[in-house]
């Protein structure tokens, strides 16, 4: 029996026209390399949408997003070039699709500054993962406070029609759906598409702590490329069913991530036996986790391989193409936005 594929189980919530291709963007911020969550949760996604051609993709590493934050220049440069050969070497082709820097395409900011003047501060009061991410810190910056008005930028920049977000991105995706409605009201043309999200039935990877989603914040990840050997350590560690104290412990898989992971990358067969074996405390979680890690390194060798043989400097050069092609998209939005908002000396049209 095959695999029911992420992708297929994608739940669109409101279908955008059928004619016309929809034009999907996704964001990824910058953490460092790409790790377990990142890959199960979003990019193997991506990858299907992009082989399965059926939509327009633009896929944007969010570096902008990435200094609402306390951090380190340096990091952050090393980060975008980590994470974008990691994304081509997940099969986010850029001769297939839009891959870019979201920075290198400065229309993103300049059209977050004009919605902002569309955006009532009080929403943005409002936004849970604002108040989330500062809370209790000595800096917060007024970027994270506008941060969602960039993340409505990205999409409406590109009249995005489709954004594939996790529960935890639905009130920011309504922000930018909000902006549009205001928008078109308060100034002519219909300029903006109202973007629809899919929602992805993906599973939510928690850390190796079991007690968050899997983030570099936190500490709790396991990279994508790690070496075989810390893969392995820190998977044997990651945090099961606490009522299993012994093997005799009958455990209940629906409630550990190590199951969720072995729902994303093992067959049907070895589900069932995952289910079998830990409900009827025949497997140890340490047994069950080597299983895991088999099925983890066959989906991952290929993407090793390819990994090893790209050049950064490609991977540059091709991000470079993808924000022309981006730029090229942007312009123009910014365009009719500034005519209709009348800004400008016409001269500079
Ligand atoms: Fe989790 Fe597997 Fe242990 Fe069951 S046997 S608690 S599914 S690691």
């Amino acid at each position: 029996m095959t695999q029911k594929s992420p992708l297929a189980t994608t739940l669109e919530i409101a279908s955008p026209t059928a004619a016309k291709k929809a034009r999907v963007f996704s964001g990824i911020q910058p953490t460092g390399e790409l790790h377990l969550g990142n890959y199960l949760g979003a990019v193997r996604t991506w990858r299907q949408q992009i082989e399965e051609g059926k939509d327009e993709t633009m896929f944007c590493i969010v570096d902008a997003h990435g200094i609402t934050m306390p951090y380190e220049p340096a990091d952050l440069r090393k980060n975008i070039d980590a994470f974008a050969i990691d994304l081509v070497a997940c099969g986010v082709d850029p001769e297939k699709t839009t891959l870019f820097v979201q920075s290198d395409v400065r229309e993103h900011t300049e059209l977050a500054w004009y919605l902002a003047a569309a955006t009532p501060k009080g929403d943005l009061e409002r936004m849970t993962q604002f108040k989330d991410k500062g809370e209790g810190k000595d800096f917060v910056s007024t970027a994270l406070f506008t941060y969602p008005v960039l993340m409505s930028a990205d999409i409406l920049l590109y009249k995005a029609t489709v954004v594939p977000v996790g529960e935890d991105q639905l009130q920011h995706l309504e922000l930018a759906r909000e902006t549009v409605r205001r928008f078109n009201h308060r100034f002519p043309g219909e300029i903006f598409p109202e973007p629809q999200p899919r929602l992805s039935s993906t599973p939510r990877i928690m850390g190796l702590d079991g007690e968050s989603k899997m983030s570099k914040s936190k500490g709790n990840t396991i990279t994508l490329f790690e070496n075989k050997d810390e893969f392995w350590n820190k998977l044997r560690t990651a945090f099961t069913d606490p009522q299993r104290l012994r093997k005799s412990d009958p455990g209940r898989p629906e409630i550990c991530n190590i199951y969720t992971m072995h729902k994303a990358v093992s067959p049907k067969e070895t589900q069932d036996d995952v289910v079998a074996n830990c409900t009827g405390a025949k497997w140890g979680c340490v047994e069950c986790k080597k299983v895991l890690f088999e099925n983890f390194d066959k989906e991952l060798v290929p993407l090793r391989t390819k990994r090893a043989e790209l050049s950064m400097d490609k991977v540059r050069q091709a991000l470079g193409d993808g924000a022309s092609k981006a730029r090229r998209i942007a312009r123009e939005t910014i365009k009719e936005v500034r005519s209709v908002m009348g800004l400008g000396s016409l001269a500079q049209e």
